[in-house]
This record gives C-alpha cells, structure tokens and sequence, in this order.
C-alpha cells in the first residue's frame, strides 16, 4: 500500500539523509562497533547537515518544525541503514523536547546551539540499578544548598553515557514527596563528582555508547533546574509518548526491512532443487509476516500523523509501542531462520538486526509496562 503521510519535502529529507547515511555513517560503522562508540566527528557531521535539533527553533540553530514526519524519516533511514547504535533520535526525539518545552531563554541559549551543531551530545538519565519500570524506587538524591543543590546517587543503562555533555537526570529532590519528589537537574561534562562507569557490554548495538554514570557530591547549580521543581514525574510523563513514538517508528522499519532482506534470499537460496521460495512453508511464513507488517505500517502511520499534528494521546503511542516492537522481535526470529545458519553469521544483516532489535521491546518502557498503561486507561 502506498504510503500516504509524506509530502514531497519529507522525500528530498530522505533522500538527504540517504546521502550522509552513505557518506558519513555506513563506511565508519564497523569501525565504531568494534570500539563500542561512535566518532564525535559523526554527531559534528550531522550537526552540519542539519539533522540534529529537527524540532529546535531556528534562531537557536534548529530545524524550526515540530512535524515528527521528519523524525520518522531519519528513524527508518537509519534502521534501514542497520545502524542503529548511532542514537541521533534518542538525542532529537527524546532528550530534544525536554529542552525545546522545559527550558528557560537562558537556558536555551546555554544548551541549543551545540545541541544542534553536533558540539553537545546529550542522554536523559532515568534508570538507576534498583528502579527502571518503577520510577518511584529512584534513589539519586539532590539536596538544596541555597544556590546550588548536590547531587548524589548512579544511574545505569545510559545510552550516550560515555559521550554525553549533557545529562538530564532525575533526582529526588523532595524526599518524602514520592513521584512528586522528583526533578530534573542538567549535569555538564566536567562538573567535579561525576564520574563514567563502564561503557557496557551488550549483545546488540555494540557501538552505542550504554553506560552506567556516577554523582558523587556533584555541585548542580540552581540554574541548572530543568522545569518545575518536584515535576520531573508529570514532565516524563509529557515526553514519554514521543520516546515511545521513536522507537515504534523503528520497530516497524525495522520488521519491513527484515522482511525485504529475506524476500530476497528466499529467492536466491536452493535447497532440494528449487528455490526456497517455492516451498509452501517459505511462502506462507513470507506472506504471513508481509500481513503483519502491512497492518501495523496502517497503524503506525496514523500514530504518525495524528502525532505530527499534536494529537496523539499516551495510550495510542504505548500501543503503537509494544505492537511495532514485539512484532519487529518476532520476524527478526523468523527472518533469521529462514536464512539458516547463515543467519547466524554476523556477516548477514539479518544476525546483526536480531540482536540490535532485541531491546526494542525492554527500553523506553517495556511491553509489560505498557500493556500496564493501556490497561489503566480502560479499567481504572
Ligand atoms: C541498551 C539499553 C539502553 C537504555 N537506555 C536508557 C537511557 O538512555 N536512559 C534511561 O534512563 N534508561 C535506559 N535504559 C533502561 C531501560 O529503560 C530499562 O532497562 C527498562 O525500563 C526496564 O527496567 P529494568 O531493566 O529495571 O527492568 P525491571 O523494571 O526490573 O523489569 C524486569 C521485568 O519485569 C517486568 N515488570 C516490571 N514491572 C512490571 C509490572 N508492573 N507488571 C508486569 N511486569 C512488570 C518488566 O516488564 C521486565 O520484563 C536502557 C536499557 C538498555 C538495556
């Protein structure tokens, strides 16, 4: 079915990120997996080309639209693309509105340019050890000191850890005050007490930079205050729809170019004399996925749309969540079977998309979680 969201303008957009996907990215990537981070050359690369801060006012450097059929576009071309561990929609599309709708002007003229321009690479630091769908066991505290506050406590699990100028992190700030208790404090590179952990170990997206980050008696000025004070749960909350939005978009590309890719080599491939493809198994797996996939990208698109014009609700985007995501999960599974051993080798894009898809359905809220939020929204 043709898709019917995109105008001619998000075309020549993809056909710009095509280009420094294949210039800029895609001859680099291996490189960057092996290292386990991606070049800060990159992130200055996609500054130039103007693919950070999509969302970002022009006078502070940005694109100037709030259409998230951009942020779309960048999401399935870079799922496409298989790089995923390159997180520049974890920096456009989900720390980006934090910044764009909570800061002060002051704070926008600190933090925007380099936003945009590839300088200051950002993460938003929720997770600690003993809370991730529980937001409410947060244990990083910051305590008022007058001018400033001092921020203790580690956060792990953090995409961009290692690279990050910038940190968004949740901290308790009124101790007996529970999801009301939060804020969110921006934590510089620099700031003496914040120290890096490991950049962790994955079985997938090996050159995003996860890592754990550690606040020891780290001075936050005041100025440093993002939003209401006490109001990080309802300012999460606000974001949250988009974060998931972000990932469902590539969940779906993700699931599509899986089923390309092995449409293919279902038609290359041979086994007993003919081509897979004309085995009725291989067919009807082909086209049971090619169903799913069809009914979702309706779905998605709509999510799409409706979000782009502001009016897409929590729940829709938490069902637009677990359905793209489980579903990307389970024809990775079967996309790789059907390539055989082969599909074991991490040479083939079907090995790498199967293990870099994994988290899809765990970060940003799990499935459970939002099978959780749907489910409120209809029983109480
Ligand atoms: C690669 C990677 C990148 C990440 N990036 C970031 C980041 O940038 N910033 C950040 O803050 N965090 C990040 N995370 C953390 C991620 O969001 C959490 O791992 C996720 O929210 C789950 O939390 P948890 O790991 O503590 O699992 P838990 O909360 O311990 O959950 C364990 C299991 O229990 C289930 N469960 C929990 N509660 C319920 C319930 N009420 N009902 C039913 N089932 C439930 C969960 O669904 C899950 O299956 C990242 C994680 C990974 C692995």
């Amino acid at each position: 079915m043709k898709r019917q969201i995109f105008t001619e303008d998000h075309d020549a957009f993809r056909e710009t990120v095509r280009t420094f996907l294949a210039k800029e990215v895609t001859p680099h990537y291996d490189k960057w997996e092996k290292d386990g981070i991606v070049s800060r050359d990159a992130w200055r690369a996609a500054g130039r080309q103007g693919l950070l801060g999509l969302a970002v006012p022009e006078e502070y450097g940005g694109g100037g639209t709030t259409d998230f059929r951009y942020s779309a576009v960048l999401a399935e071309e870079f799922t496409r693309a298989g790089t995923p561990g390159f997180a520049i929609g974890l920096h456009n599309d989900i720390v980006g509105p934090y910044l764009t709708s909570l800061a002060t002007e002051e704070q926008k003229r600190r933090w925007l340019p380099g936003f945009c321009s590839g300088e200051t690479i950002t993460a938003i630091a929720m997770t600690e050890p003993g809370a991730g769908s529980d937001l409410q066991g947060i244990r990083t505290t910051a305590e008022d000191r007058g001018d400033h506050w001092i921020l203790n406590g580690s956060k792990t699990f953090i995409s961009n850890g290692i690279l990050a100028d910038l940190v968004i992190v949740v901290a308790k700030t009124t101790p007996e005050g529970g999801a009301h208790g939060l804020s969110l404090l921006v934590v510089e590179r620099g700031a003496d007490g914040f120290a890096r952990g490991r950049n962790l170990d994955k079985i997938g997206q090996k050159s995003q930079d996860t890592a754990e980050l550690f606040f020891n008696d780290v001075r936050v000025p005041k100025e440093n205050l993002l939003g209401e004070l006490n109001g990080a749960f309802v300012h999460l909350m606000t974001n949250l729809a988009q974060e998931r939005m972000a990932i469902a978009v590539a969940g779906i590309a993700a699931a599509e170019h899986l089923l390309e890719i092995t449409t293919g080599y279902v038609k290359e491939r041979e086994a007993f004399g003919r081509p897979l493809a004309k085995l009725q198994h291989i067919r009807f797996e082909i086209a049971e996925m090619a169903t799913e996939c069809a009914v979702t990208r309706t779905f998605l698109d709509r999510c799409i749309a409706d979000h782009s014009a502001g009016a897409l609700d929590a729940v829709h985007a938490s069902m637009a969540k677990w359905w793209a995501t489980e579903l990307q999960k389970r024809v990775a599974d079967r996309c790789l079977q059907l390539h055989g051993g082969y599909g074991y080798m991490t040479e083939y894009p079907v090995a790498r998309a199967f293990t870099d898809g994994r988290i899809q359905t765990i970060y940003g809220g799990t499935t459970e979680i939002m099978k959780e939020i749907i489910g409120r929204s209809l029983l109480g």
